[in-house]
């Protein structure tokens, strides 16, 4: 706390992402990044962008990405905005469309960062318990709002939500925005985007960071009718011009287009949880079903805090949140077979 702070800075409560230790030879199982690299062809494209036409600046509307998430997924590129991660899509979400003087609703046990942009834009909010199995229940949802978010699947719980159940949302909601947050949805959940030319209330947003391995580059982007995307880009010319550098823009192109490296390495993605999933009952964890690249399990006899600690102390890191509801849970972020292995051999050390 500083006498130059602008006054509301000392009420902020930041996020804080899982760590990133610089240790080498770690088992990192803690913020969901991908176990295999980036599309070749999106290396080689920004590859090819270093250069002297780094001396200009990009293009400010990422207009060839926007196409090709247009093409992707079947809209127009004037259906989609591009940003610097989907956590600054979320967040000029959150400032554009959700400050109405009615509560956000979203699920008690989300992503984390959704309360922290309401401290950030005096959103207020309400949360919405999800029932014992962890699952939202649609009828939770109609009740007077200023907007509703929730990822699907659901983070940290890996959750999936049926598209008739974001149907019956939507439609229960016709004055107020719906954010679907599908950072996980290619390893397994159903994605809106088919909805959104029914639907003038619906944004999905998505990310490179996850199903195509682009983490390290800063590329989300969302999808929905024309005026909530004009919101999006109103707020974004207001706060950064660029967003996205000439290697983002480059390489999210060749990502979109590389639809065979992206099918290999989800589908590998998806077979490895399954089988992690079967080795973690089989030592006696509780999974949760998941239709996303991590897990949420606990062990009915061993406190999940003091596991992840001894995981830990034998260089594999997952994530455990001090939070109500959870805090016997880790969320283990799929890795390769040969880094579940690793996990689960680790495990059955510590159990036994
Ligand atoms: N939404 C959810 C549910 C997430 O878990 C994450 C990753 N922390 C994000 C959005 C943001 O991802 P990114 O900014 O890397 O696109």
């Amino acid at each position: 706390m500083s006498r130059f702070w602008s006054p509301f800075v000392k009420d902020l409560v930041p996020y804080v992402p899982g760590e990133q230790p610089k240790l080498s030879k770690l088992v990192k199982l803690n913020t969901n990044e991908n176990p295999y690299g980036p599309s070749p062809r999106a290396i080689a494209a920004m590859r090819a962008e270093v250069g002297d036409e780094l001396r200009l600046y990009p293009d400010p509307n990422g207009e060839r990405l926007k196409q090709a998430v247009a093409d992707y997924y079947g809209v127009q590129s004037n259906q989609v905005f591009v940003g610097n991660g989907s956590d600054e899509v979320l967040a000029h979400a959150f400032h554009g469309l959700f400050q109405h003087g009615r509560p956000l609703l979203f699920p008690d046990v989300t992503y984390s960062f959704y309360p922290v942009y309401c401290g950030l834009y005096g959103i207020a909010y309400e949360t919405i318990a999800l029932d014992e199995q962890f699952r939202i229940d649609v009828a939770d949802y109609a009740r007077p709002n200023g907007g509703i978010i929730f990822p699907n699947p659901n983070a940290p719980t890996g959750r999936a939500l049926s598209l008739a159940d974001i149907e019956r949302i939507l439609a229960a909601n016709p004055d107020s925005v719906v954010v679907i947050d599908e950072a996980y949805v290619d390893f397994g959940g159903e994605t809106a985007m088919p909805l959104v030319a029914t639907y003038p209330n619906l944004l999905v947003v998505q990310t490179l960071s996850k199903s195509r391995s682009l983490a390290g580059l800063r590329v989300g982007f969302a999808v929905g009718q024309e005026d909530l995307i004009e919101a999006l880009e109103r707020v974004k010319n207001s706060f950064n011009s660029y967003p996205l550098d000439r290697l983002a823009i480059a390489g999210a192109v060749a990502a979109m287009a590389d639809r065979d490296h992206f099918e290999r390495t989800r589908q590998a993605v998806i077979r490895s949880r399954e089988a992690l999933v079967k080795e973690l009952a089989a030592l006696g964890f509780d999974v949760l079903p998941s239709a996303a690249n991590f897990i949420f399990a606990r062990h009915p006899q061993r406190d999940a805090g003091e596991l992840a600690a001894a995981l830990r102390a034998r260089s594999i890191i997952v994530r455990h949140f001090r939070q109500p509801r959870i805090e016997q849970f880790l969320r283990i972020t799929v890795g390769t077979d040969e880094l579940c292995r690793a996990l689960t051999g680790t495990l059955r050390d510590i159990l036994r």
